[in-house]
């Protein structure tokens, strides 16, 4: 069976763009039954930026919260904590040593950190960068090929890591036997990137967000700061690059798409537009929202749906990384 696999870092609140980029498609591939589905919260990578316990468990309990009530099939799909499984650090481990330090110094994530630092004329490229920012792909790689997963739905900046997961999987197979899949990147050009209250692209660790399940008023209240350009009711707008445009696309309907396209045409005002918006997304979130609600004012419904997927992990990773083990050398010796 084709296996599929995707993970949300602990690292926040969820937000529209985690929405349209990664959840949304994974629910509706969560309830096929001819296709393998993996879905985690990523909260080994969370401690890479953040080291603040009681962001960690909010965090944990709002990306639960999200899977839960926006419809994932937990029966069909397995839904874990990547921390209930310590099959995969020690797959990491294992990685690390197989893995040349030249293909993590090219990483985009730890580049992105030393070019910052030499912009600031740091005396230490390396300055704030841990271990673990640097060699974070070989967690990823161990998260991937775990379930032998083939396609990994990811936006167009991660394509290098699956790349990295394929690379270290190959250089092990060859050493060792054929063990793991190859992994592939799935990129999706019709799901979109949104961008945040800033214009820049909307992430938990940019401030920049809407988070999906807010209460009305503020749900109404962020929406009305998002950023637009100064041209005055009246005068046509331009749909390309507008963020409140962005956002109305990736929820509504080709048809509800093509009427709003007119209205810009028209020159809609800019506050009847976040109006618009607001109204639009507030019926479409709230059966969700009240799901949410409920969840998250239950955290043992959620722990016992995050127990039950850890079980049926850990049937794949357990058996798995004995395999691996005794591929490297780890065997009993009488
Ligand atoms: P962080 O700032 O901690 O990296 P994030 O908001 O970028 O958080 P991630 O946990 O890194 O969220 O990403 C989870 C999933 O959501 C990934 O598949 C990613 O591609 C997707 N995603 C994140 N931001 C957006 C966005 N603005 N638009 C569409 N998809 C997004
Ligand atoms: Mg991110």
């Amino acid at each position: 069976k084709e296996t599929v696999l995707t993970g949300i870092q602990t690292s926040g609140t969820p937000h529209l763009g985690n929405y349209v980029g990664a959840i949304r498609p994974a629910i509706d591939a969560s309830r096929r039954t001819d296709v393998r589905s993996f879905y985690f919260l990523a909260d080994y990578h969370s401690i890479i930026n953040s080291h603040d316990p009681a962001k960690l468990r909010q965090s944990s309990m709002e990306v639960a919260a999200t899977w839960l009530a926006t419809g994932l099939d937990t029966n069909n799909a397995t839904f874990y904590r990547q921390s209930d499984i310590p099959e995969i650090p020690e797959l990491t481990w294992i990685l690390t040593c197989m893995t040349a330090k030249g293909l993590m110094n090219r990483a985009h994530s730890y580049k992105a950190k030393v070019q910052v630092n030499e912009e600031n004329n740091a005396k230490d490229p390396d300055k704030g960068i841990t271990m673990g920012l640097f060699s974070y792909p070989i967690l990823m790689a161990a998260d991937i090929l775990m379930f032998k997963a083939h396609k990994i739905p990811v936006g167009k900046d991660q394509i290098q890591h699956i790349e990295m997961a394929r690379d270290i999987a190959a250089r092990f197979n060859h050493h060792y036997g054929e063990h793991f899949v190859l992994p592939e990147a799935l990129t999706d050009d019709s799901v979109a990137v949104l961008s945040g209250l800033d214009g820049r692209k909307m992430s938990k660790s940019y401030n920049n967000t809407i988070p999906l399940f807010l209460p009305e008023k503020k749900l109404r209240k962020l929406i009305m700061k998002i950023k637009t350009n100064s041209l005055e009711p009246g005068e046509p707008k331009d749909t390309n690059g507008c963020t409140l445009f962005e956002i109305f696309r990736a929820f509504a309907t080709a048809d509800e798409v093509a009427d709003l396209k007119k209205r810009y045409e028209a020159g809609i005002a800019w506050g009847e537009m976040k109006q618009f918006l607001f109204e639009y997304l507030n019926e479409t979130l709230s059966p969700f929202r009240a799901t949410y609600d409920e969840l998250m004012a239950d955290p043992a419904t959620i722990e016992a749906e995050l127990i039950k997927g850890r079980d049926r992990a850990r049937e794949v990773s357990v058996p798995f990384l004995d395999e691996l083990r005794k591929a490297v050398g780890f065997t009993p010796l009488g």
